[in-house]
């Protein structure tokens, strides 16, 4: 007999730790598959705004105590344009914040969890593959050390972002895939500098978009618009700190430099992939649906869904009902399909669109929106209420 689990998990990022750490709450037993090394998954630079949801599911989990100790809690942010700054006040808006705490931090507390409860967190793992979903005994193979291995489970969650292979589980006449790849993407650094701004900065300008962001008081986190196939090697350190200058550029503001220590270019895309569940798979996280980062969504998006699969699988253990199971692809859909709208419309209003026809009044309009959206209450409201993160359900 293989060893056997009630939850496979495959993907030891954000969602899977999360949904494991949940489930050990409820007393559901689960293994984590990974196909990196941990030095790997706790150093990988990504996301850092987190919804007041993703911060009461890291306190449920038990892990929230570094967070609440190192994180930053900002109760609103500036949107720039025309040179001039505008803030949208969350806390005035909506009664909420968000805290910045970086992903790579959070992946880093989720797996202290896991090990100190001493619960099964397989690295290195490689082909992986799913058999039996559609009936009541999956099963997951994989090879660990060239060894192969067969885990036996009630329920396999593919966790396993974007390029993962849960997805490509489910049979193709089964799924509806949506996707749109933006014509531009974002160069990053990462840079040992504090914080030009106490807020993060999202600046509209002629030359194209630049985002403000930090990942503590001495790290400043930057972007700057680009191709989706921006070489990197053009982009000298003085260049990239002289075009965020530019585009971050207002009266009051000093943009401080520093030593840049980590670089890279994000292509943006928006994706998402029905239904979220084939038979006794269930996808969460970027396995089912990419945003642009505009939004700052992603990372909250994984952990609201496996916030509402925890609850399901705990629903049918403990009470053999099946009911929010059946529901978990619709329920989180749902969900999806607004975020997705909102990650789509920030990207919209902030980015420099250069396709003709209609580019330049597609530019007036990005201002006028602007404008809108930073002199009428109800429109702020909207903005920030997404920003803050929408109710689970
Ligand atoms: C470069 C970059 C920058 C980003 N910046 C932002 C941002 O600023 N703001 C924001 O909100 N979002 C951002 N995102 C998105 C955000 O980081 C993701 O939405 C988030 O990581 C999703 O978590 P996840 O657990 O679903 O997937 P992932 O974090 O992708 O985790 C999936 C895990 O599965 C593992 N895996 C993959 N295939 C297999 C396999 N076959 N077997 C076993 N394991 C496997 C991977 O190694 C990984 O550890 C960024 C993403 C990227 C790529």
């Amino acid at each position: 007999m293989p060893p056997r689990t009630q939850v496979a998990i495959i993907g030891a990022g954000p969602a899977g730790l999360m949904l494991g750490a949940l489930l050990a709450r409820h007393g559901i037993a689960s293994v984590i598959l990974e196909a990196r090394s941990r030095t790997y998954i706790e150093h990988r630079i990504r996301a850092g705004v987190l919804e007041q949801g993703t911060i009461d599911a890291m306190d449920e989990a038990g892990a929230g105590a570094r967070m609440h100790q190192q994180g930053l809690v900002h109760e609103g942010t500036i949107l720039r344009f025309g040179g001039r700054s505008h803030r949208i006040d969350f806390r005035a808006l909506t009664g909420k914040a968000v805290m910045i705490y970086s992903q790579h931090e959070l992946v880093r507390d989720l797996v202290a969890v896991r090990i100190a409860a001493g619960d099964p967190l397989e690295l290195e793992v490689e082909d992986v593959t799913l058999d039996g979903i559609e009936t009541r005994k999956p099963c997951v193979r994989f090879r660990r050390a060239g060894q192969p291995h067969e885990l036996a489970c009630d329920f396999i969650a593919g966790c396993d972002g974007f390029h993962g292979v849960s997805r490509a589980a489910i049979p193709a006449d089964r799924l509806r895939v949506f996707e749109h790849d933006y014509p531009f993407g974002w160069l990053g650094i990462l840079a040992d500098v504090a914080p030009s701004s106490p807020e993060l900065v999202y600046a509209h300008h002629d030359r194209g978009f630049a985002l403000l962001s930090m990942r503590s008081p001495s790290v400043s986190r930057l972007y700057l618009q680009c191709a989706p196939d921006e070489d990197l090697a053009a982009w000298s350190d003085d260049r990239i700190w002289s075009e965020l200058a530019i585009r971050l550029g207002a009266d009051d503001f000093t943009l401080a430099t520093g030593p840049i220590t980590q670089r890279s270019v994000t292509p943006m895309r928006s994706f998402v992939a029905e239904p979220m569940r084939h038979g006794r798979l269930f996808l969460a996280g970027d396995a089912a649906h990419i945003v642009p980062p505009t939004g700052a969504k992603g990372l909250n998006l994984a952990i609201a869904d496996v916030r509402l699969l925890a609850e399901a699988l705990a629903a049918f253990y403990g009470r053999g009902d099946a009911t929010l199971l059946d529901a978990y692809s619709e329920l989180c859909l749902r969900r999806v399909w607004k975020v997705e709208r909102f990650s789509a419309w920030m990207t919209q209003l902030l980015h420099r669109h250069d396709a003709p026809p209609g580019a330049e009044l597609g530019h007036r309009l990005q201002l006028a929106e602007l404008d809108y959206v930073t002199s009428s209450h109800a429109a702020a409201t909207t903005l920030a209420e997404n920003y803050v993160g929408l109710p689970l359900r």
